[in-house]
């Protein structure tokens, strides 16, 4: 009888321990490594052979590999949006891409990922790309405090550019000032008329360095013109062949002063997206262009930050997740000779479409989990996206989201941990315009274009992607049914609000 007790009391006292430990909150240091149009085969662990990628193959290697996370929406604001807020951003009107002097569209009265883990009791940072507008209405005060911001809705310290890499101003903020400005030389922005004297690319191309192909005709900072207008602000420029390095090490820098605290990094890298301009030790270094080069670029970034996490002992209690914000593109405005020099490479791998487009290498991105001791290594086919950082870090660090907010982030926790294949049964993935598709399961469709462009279907379209990954063979006048019975829960998900469209916004 006596053994049998022991039995039982040891049984018993093994469950408790385990049950006390799958309870408890866990608050390893989260760090989010998100890359800037990185495709779905730009990496090596994705199958890219023409591009050497090792430390993010390290990462792949020593991680959870999903082949069906997704960002909610194949364009950079939009995501960033989703990402940040745990909404779709297709509910709410002016999440588009947004000009460089946009005012801040997200409401700091709501929860956010970074204050979730900030009442988490974690240090917060962003450091690298925003491109979710500055300051209230009628957008930032570049020569004074620069607010509302990322310090306005949850974020402890930010080092960041203001919008994408080719709009203007091209400066770095740091918390709520541009870093490096001469009062005497004051910035002025401009998304309309053209702003001082200094040449453009529309009158000077001979000025340029890097040509010209759509769009980007406006001041010429550092060779290379952007979108938009800037005058002013010349010691706080950036140049652009330092911007890894300069972001790197801010990265490394907070990861340094947080090492006795739970920390959350998001590192918004600037590479892959337009211009692309790396520092010279990586010109040439991928044998696929200058595409290629700022991958090679991005990869030493991963490298860099992944070491300093080792060399700080931190890297066995630092949950680590790599990822992009939306599919490929190659030429995205500036001839740089992205599709001449492609050599066989394939961006979004097998997928369908890319940036710009609701087809699966519009938002089908390369997502990484790596946890050393915690997640096992392997690959997982797990449905999940962007969208549901929110409410699985609040799973993970033990917190309640407020009713209400983070509306569509569902908590995917087991699936990103490796205990389970399954994830998410159902997504909305959206081109970061107007067009949606639902997944329900490996189904997918996509619904008509009312204003039909090149390479969409003006009937709707569906897809068996468990036979047909590249979005090849339309079944919809074949399935009628099912093309209406998915279109059914496409609109029920939009009950909740749909905004009344984004417009085409590439200026
Ligand atoms: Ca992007």
């Amino acid at each position: 009888m006596k053994a049998i007790s022991k039995l039982i009391f040891a049984w018993w006292s093994a469950f408790s321990i385990f049950a006390a430990t799958a309870a408890a909150p866990q608050k390893p240091n989260i760090v989010i490594i998100l890359a800037d149009d990185l495709g779905f085969g730009d990496t090596g662990c994705y199958g890219a052979t023409k591009i050497s990628t090792p430390n993010i193959d390290r990462l792949g290697q020593q991680g959870l590999l999903f082949t069906d996370a997704h960002a909610t929406s194949a364009t950079c604001t939009p995501s960033r949006y989703a990402l940040l807020t745990g909404q779709y951003p297709w509910r709410k009107d002016g999440t588009g891409i947004l000009p460089g002097n946009a005012a801040l569209i997200i409401d700091p009265q709501h929860a956010t990922l970074p204050s979730i883990l900030k009442t988490a009791g974690y240090r917060t940072g962003i450091v690298g790309k925003w491109h979710l507008g500055l300051g209230g209405a009628g957008g930032p005060d570049w020569n004074g405090e620069i607010k509302p911001g990322p310090l306005e809705i949850g974020f402890d310290y930010a080092f960041i550019q203001p919008a994408t890499s080719d709009r203007v101003p091209c400066v770095y903020i740091e918390n709520h000032r541009v870093v490096g400005l001469d009062p005497k030389d004051p910035i002025q922005v401009s998304y309309g008329k053209p702003i001082g004297n200094e040449p453009t690319g529309k009158n000077h191309p001979e000025l340029l360095k890097l040509g010209l192909s759509l769009g980007h005709a406006g001041t010429i900072i550092d060779g290379i013109s952007r979108i938009g207008f800037m005058t002013g602000g010349h010691a706080a420029r950036w140049k652009d062949e330092d911007k890894a390095d300069v972001l790197t090490a801010k990265a490394i820098d907070f990861i340094g002063q947080n090492t006795n605290r739970p920390f959350f990094l998001e590192f918004a890298a600037h590479d892959p997206h337009v211009p692309r301009v790396p520092a010279p030790r990586f010109v040439g270094k991928s044998g696929c262009g200058v595409r290629g080069d700022v991958i090679v670029e991005f990869d030493w970034c991963v490298g860099q930050i992944l070491s300093a996490l080792e060399k700080l002992n931190l890297s066995s209690n630092t949950l680590v997740i790599l990822s992009s914000d939306n599919g490929p593109v190659l030429d995205d405005g500036y001839d740089d000779r992205a599709v001449e020099d492609l050599n066989g490479h394939m961006p979004a791998g097998p997928l369908r479409g890319g940036k710009y487009f609701v087809y699966e290498g519009g938002t089908r991105v390369p997502f990484i989990v790596s946890w050393p001791g915690r997640v096992s290594p392997g690959v997982s086919d797990a449905l999940v996206s962007l969208v549901d950082f929110s409410a699985s870090f609040a799973a993970l660090t033990g917190q309640k989201i407020p009713a209400g907010e983070a509306p569509d982030s569902v908590n995917v926790l087991p699936a990103l941990l490796g205990e389970t294949k399954t994830g998410r049964e159902k997504l909305v993935e959206h081109d970061g315009f107007r067009t949606l598709a639902f997944r329900d399961g490996l189904w997918k469709y996509i619904e008509p274009d009312l204003r039909p462009r090149p390479g969409y279907a003006r009937f709707g379209e569906l897809y068996d992607l468990s036979l047909d990954l590249g979005e090849t063979n339309n079944l919809n006048s074949a399935q009628p049914d099912r093309s209406k019975k998915l279109s059914g829960e496409l609109k029920s998900e939009e009950l909740p609000g749909r905004a009344t469209g984004q417009k085409m916004n590439f200026e």
